[in-house]
């Protein structure tokens, strides 16, 4: 039996611990960022060749997380996830 209602907050063991509600899998996660603005500055050395010095990233779209076993998106989680992160 299966109920299909939202959980916000992970039921895993220890409490907190992110468990995929489809598969159970608790140690690989995907994250996909819809769209991302990947900004790199170069400067040109004496040679001709290129140097990057600075590289920023802007998430522009929604930000999703799949399970990393079975690809369940478990996007109800991303705020949990990006918490926990280090
Ligand atoms: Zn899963």
């Amino acid at each position: 039996m299966h109920t299909h209602k939202t959980i916000q907050v992970p039921s895993g063991d220890p409490a907190g611990r992110l468990v995929c509600p489809a598969c159970g899998n608790g140690s690989r996660f995907i994250e996909i960022a819809e769209q991302v603005i990947m900004t790199t500055h170069f400067i040109q050395n004496r040679d001709g060749s290129f140097s990057s010095v600075d590289r920023e990233t802007d998430v522009g779209g929604r930000v999703k997380l799949f399970c990393g076993k079975c690809s369940a998106d478990i996007s109800q989680f991303h705020s949990h996830l990006q918490e926990m992160k280090f």
